[in-house]
């Protein structure tokens, strides 16, 4: 196992190559030097305009509408917002119930709890990593039922209000299916893209069409880590109008636009970016298209060091998709030791190569654990054998 393990590092450090003994060599490193982002920055200082409001928030919105093909976009302080503002924008309420995959980054699941509705977990399949439309389909077959123009579980006896698939890794998750099952069953479809900003499907007129933007509502995040970076920051992306208009009244903090009254017609939150974090991501998104091109080289590489590795696999974006490869992932295959992944993390590690493995599935979480969950067996199988990759768009010169 010592020696599967050490092919594996081995086909690694060749696509990373040589690295000074004191680097770390990490996940995911943000590219912010050699662009406008000090000047961007300046600009905010030297004219006063740091917060809330101001025309680089302004001009952000409009970068990311153009490039997504988004209509309305509205910039927000974190990712986790986004979701939690575009499931409130759907009418997710308390004691409701939200279909979401196991595998994903624990906002996911959170953002559904902040609104105090509860997670209910759907499968993934292995293609994509996402959320299974057959999974999905069995699930609400089994569960759902229809009363009134609203859908219920009828055990629980908790409204089903809507479904979040996730783009885990940038690999777009297979949203013509999952959108064609909401529209049957009639549910709200709202989609995490946090990690897939320059991610596309083909859709059914055979154009590319970017990923958060086949739901009612898509959500993207800038953490630091995330393919570009506001510092932290989030958008949400619709193409609905009334949802636009409604989330952006209650993310500043839902004020009736007035010289000077302070007149607030509803409870409303403040989930606005700051105009700082909307500069650096102007200049961000001035380079997005060359890390994307960077990534999809990298994982090219990665892809060619490991093509005689029998073991392991990298996966690759589905057939009908482009992924911007934001965390390049890497599949162990056959039956399973238990002790191989942990080994290899273990000797990686001991090399400053910090690889991760796939997130706990969120239905293994203590707050989660009492949540309801159809047949999660692909998700189980999945997640014993993901391990991401150093992805930086550094690693390529
Ligand atoms: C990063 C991420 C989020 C949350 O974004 P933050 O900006 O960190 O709040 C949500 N969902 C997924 C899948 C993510 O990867």
């Amino acid at each position: 196992m010592i020696e599967i393990s050490s092919e594996i590092i081995k086909s690694i450090k060749k696509v990373i190559g040589p690295f000074q003994e004191n680097e770390n060599i990490n996940l995911h490193e943000p590219d912010l030097i050699d662009t406008n982002a000090n000047s961007y920055l300046k600009n905010c200082v030297d004219t006063n305009w740091v917060s809330s409001a101001g025309e680089w928030v302004k001009e952000f919105e409009k970068y990311l509408s153009a490039y997504t093909g988004a209509k309305y976009v509205i910039a927000v302080s974190n990712g986790t917002v986004a979701l939690r503002l575009a499931l409130h924008g759907m009418g997710v309420k308390a004691e409701e119930e939200v279909l979401i995959p196991p595998l994903s980054f624990v906002a996911t699941a959170n953002a559904v709890s902040h609104l105090g509705a509860t997670p209910h977990f759907i499968d993934i399949e292995s293609e994509t990593l996402g959320m299974c439309p057959q999974a999905l389909e069995r699930r609400l077959k089994e569960i759902a039922i229809k009363k009134g123009k609203f859908l219920f579980n009828k055990l629980t006896d908790k409204r089903i209000s809507a479904v979040i698939p996730v783009h885990v890794y940038g690999l777009p998750a297979k949203m013509i299916e999952i959108k064609k099952i909401c529209s049957e069953w009639g549910i709200p479809l709202v989609e995490d893209a946090a990690e897939a900003l320059g991610s596309w499907i083909v859709d059914n007129d055979n154009s590319f069409k970017h990923c958060g933007c086949f739901g009612d509502v898509g959500t993207i995040s800038f953490n630091g880590n995330k393919i570009i970076t506001t510092g932290g920051g989030g958008a949400l992306l619709t193409n609905n109008e009334r949802i636009a208009t409604h989330c952006r009244h209650i993310s500043t903090t839902a004020k009736i636009k007035h010289p000077w009254d302070f007149y607030h017609d509803q409870i409303g939150w403040n989930d606005r970016m700051p105009n700082l974090n909307a500069a650096l991501g102007v200049a961000q998104m001035e380079i997005l298209e060359t890390i994307v091109e960077k990534k999809r080289r990298l994982y090219k590489c990665y892809k060619k060091n490991f093509q005689d590795v029998e073991i392991a696999e990298i996966i690759g974006e589905s057939k009908n998709s482009k992924s911007n490869y934001w965390l390049v992932t890497l599949r162990l295959k056959g039956n399973l030791d238990d002790n191989l992944k942990s080994n290899i993390l273990q000797q990686a590690h001991d090399l400053k190569i910090l690889l991760r493995p796939s997130w706990r599935l969120l239905s293994e979480l203590p707050m989660y654990s009492n949540s309801p969950f159809g047949d999660l067996s692909e998700s189980f199988n999945q997640s014993k054998r993901l391990i991401n990759l150093p992805s930086s768009p550094k690693l390529i010169k």
